[in-house]
């Protein structure tokens, strides 16, 4: 399986990042080596001196698909969950100044924690769904998908132009605004319409 993490899809969040408002949507790869499933901790890696946590909803893929249409990309998720896309923010910008590939700050072991998935069919309006993350019990990300720049059904359009999508495969959709540091002791919980369907501490 494959993760594919879609960048600055929150207009508010390329606002903080400086970062222009993308005309078509910016992605970038995680190996399957990125996923902490179970609530399992995340260890704060020795490379970087500043990991950032992204919160963000994450579609999984049903079937295969390949330059999948707009109209049809909905018949290829069933499910909506939540995760966290950890990033070295530190290398990020050395990568970014130097113009060099992101993979050391994004695709790092452990960068992509994931909880529970919700079928889709019980979301009421997926145009309009309330998520965010609290570290230790203070909340420091909402985000609503009404701001989302380009739709799940889009992102799965664009994507599926340049990758055969496969059951399994999973879309992490974009962050919201609020990313900031993680910090060792630090319990992260994660939730969709004031369900938590992640929990787990930064060892
Ligand atoms: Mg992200």
């Amino acid at each position: 399986m494959k993760i594919i993490c879609i960048g600055r899809n929150y207009a508010e969040h390329a606002k903080e990042m400086n970062s222009p408002v993308p005309s078509e949507p910016i992605f970038f790869l995680k190996p399957d080596t990125a996923i902490i499933k179970n609530n399992l901790p995340f260890y704060y890696p020795d490379f970087s001196k500043e990991i950032h946590h992204e919160v963000e909803l994450v579609l999984k893929i049903n079937k295969p698909g390949k330059n999948i249409d707009v109209q049809f990309a909905h018949k290829y998720y069933d499910e909506i969950g939540i995760g966290i896309d950890f990033t070295a923010r530190d290398i990020q910008l050395k990568c970014k100044e130097k113009g060099l590939p992101w993979e050391k700050a994004k695709a790092f072991d452990g960068s992509a924690p994931i909880g529970k998935f919700i079928e889709k069919k019980k979301i009421a309006d997926l145009n309009n769904i309330n998520f965010q993350l609290n570290i230790n019990g203070k909340r420091v990300q909402k985000g609503n998908t009404k701001d989302l720049l380009f739709t799940f059904d889009a992102l799965i359009a664009y994507v599926s132009k340049f990758f055969t999508l496969k059951k399994g495969d999973l879309i992490y959709t974009g962050t919201p605004e609020g990313v900031g540091p993680v910090q060792i002791g630090d319990k992260l919980d994660a939730s969709m319409e004031n369900e938590t369907l992640l929990s787990f501490e930064i060892k």
